[in-house]
């Protein structure tokens, strides 16, 4: 059985421990405790691969390709990665997210950004840059259950991390940042004019020592083909963050982890069952939470589910 990556990390100091904390993480947390009780504390989610996320993957991969090494044969390198990570994916004969989808969405990206013409330079050594960076610490003093057993913890110290696509000069410093969609509306780019995980790379770089002012969002639209519609579209928009909400973000993410281990000393994570269905479906716990209470720690346990090993701090290479 796989060792989850875990919730707390000793350090060198008795009862004193290290917290990695996503963007991720703390979106469960946001949308429903107990969802992030069943994956930051007990370490588990579902073994279903959803194909939206697994396109958005993918995508993500292949235009990191692009950026790393944007010499002559850069889009047979990418082809050649997203046929290798569809090589064994069934999603079924109606999911139209497939691995031709997927390639083409890649070449009409290629065409519709050529390299040679972009109107920014990347900075060095900014592709898929992995960040871990001090929030503060939080006194716990108290016994906490997790994945790893009982036991009691004074203080946490509480990072936060995350892997930046990337950084490039567009006349200022800005995040770039790739976002797959089936759905492209206006309200689509309205979401990043508060977004959380934008503002944490943006203030990441800054803490990183890179004086980033914004966000610039790179959107591959990606549609079920149909007679009438557009099954490819590609869209660019520049953000602008202030210090003044970066240094709020800072506090309501400190102060959101916070929250979550007051729940963890509780040991009590209440349902936000508004949010089982969301906008990738049902919530992958949704088989958990409609048991009896006495049931769902089998459930949570059983094949359905695996340990948690997703690390921001050692993803996956790409190539
Ligand atoms: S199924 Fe609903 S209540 Fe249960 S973890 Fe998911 S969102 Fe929360």
């Amino acid at each position: 059985m796989q060792t989850p990556t875990p919730l707390f990390i000793p350090t060198d100091e008795p009862s004193v421990y290290d917290l990695h904390v996503d963007n991720s993480a703390k979106e469960l947390f946001e949308t429903c405790a107990r969802a992030a009780e069943y994956y930051s504390v007990q370490r588990r989610e579902g073994i279903g691969e959803r194909p939206a996320l697994f396109r958005g993957e993918v995508i993500h991969g292949a235009c990191a390709i692009r950026q790393l090494h944007p010499t002559d044969d850069y889009q047979s390198q990418q082809l050649g990665y997203v046929m290798r990570m569809y090589a064994d994916k069934d999603f079924g004969p109606d999911e139209w997210r497939t691995c031709e989808h997927a390639v083409n969405s890649i070449l009409n990206y290629n065409k519709t950004w050529p390299v040679e013409t972009e109107p920014f330079t990347l900075l060095p050594n900014t592709v898929e840059m992995p960040f871990k960076l001090r929030l503060g610490t939080a006194e716990l003093d108290s016994e906490v259950s997790t994945h790893a057993g009982t036991f009691y913890v004074k203080s946490v110290n509480i990072y936060y991390t995350g892997i930046i696509d990337s950084l490039v000069d567009y006349g200022t410093i800005l995040v770039k940042d790739i976002k797959t969609t089936s759905v492209l509306g206006p309200t689509f780019f309205d979401d990043f004019v508060l977004s959380s995980q934008m503002h944490g790379y943006v203030w990441a770089a800054r803490k990183l020592g890179y004086d980033a002012k914004g966000l610039l969002l790179d959107v591959i639209a990606g549609r079920k083909p149909t007679k009438s519609g557009v099954p490819h579209e590609y869209q660019r928009q520049r953000f602008f963050y202030t210090e003044e909400h970066l240094v709020e973000w800072e506090r309501d993410t400190f102060t959101l982890i916070s929250d979550f281990l007051e729940h963890l000393c509780r040991a009590y994570f209440p349902k936000s069952p508004k949010w089982c269905f969301g906008k990738y479906g049902r919530c992958q716990f949704w088989d958990v939470c409609s048991q009896l209470p006495q049931n769902r720690q089998t459930m949570l346990m059983s094949d359905l589910y695996k340990p948690v090993t997703w690390n921001p701090l050692q993803p996956t290479p790409t190539i």
